[in-house]
């Protein structure tokens, strides 16, 4: 078993798309393990996209993702991380396929709607980025 962060961001939770979007995480077969409502600070933004400082969209993001309410949930399933990222399409919409979270409610390649861990060991810093170990069940 493997346990990933998915993030449904701003721009979903704004177009109350958090409802269809985690009843696509349980009809999946993902077991939610942590799931809160958070509203990122633009500090805790930066952090979280620490990788992507460097990147010409990084001020952007950061300001997106701190724009309202975000839902952050730790996800298990055997593979979940490649998993979850197959269920959320291409980071860009245009590119994503049909039936996919991003090809369904992403706006743009920025308000995408929804975000996965990459690797295990972002998986790792991410999970613990946003839970305590006695917030997992
Ligand atoms: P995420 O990390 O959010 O799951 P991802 O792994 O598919 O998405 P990354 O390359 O890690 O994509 O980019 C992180 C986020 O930065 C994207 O989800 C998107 O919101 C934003 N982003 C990526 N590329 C661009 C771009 N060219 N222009 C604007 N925003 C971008
Ligand atoms: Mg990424």
């Amino acid at each position: 078993m493997q346990r990933t962060l998915a993030i449904v961001k701003p721009d979903a939770v704004a177009n109350k798309n958090v409802g269809e979007i985690v009843s696509r995480i349980e009809r999946e077969g993902f077991r939610i393990v942590g799931m809160r409502l958070v509203n990122l600070s633009r500090r805790e933004a930066e952090g979280f996209y620490a990788v992507h400082r460097d990147k010409p969209f990084f001020n952007d993001l950061t300001a997106f993702m701190s724009s309202g309410p975000a839902v952050v949930l730790c996800l298990e399933a055997e593979d979940a991380i490649s998993k979850w990222r197959t269920v959320m399409g291409a980071t860009n919409p245009e590119n994503a396929d049909e039936g996919t979270l991003r090809k369904q409610f992403a706006t743009n390649i920025e308000r995408n709607a929804v975000h996965g861990s990459d690797a295990p060991e972002t998986a790792a810093v991410e999970i613990a980025y946003f839970f305590k170990g006695v917030e997992l069940v």
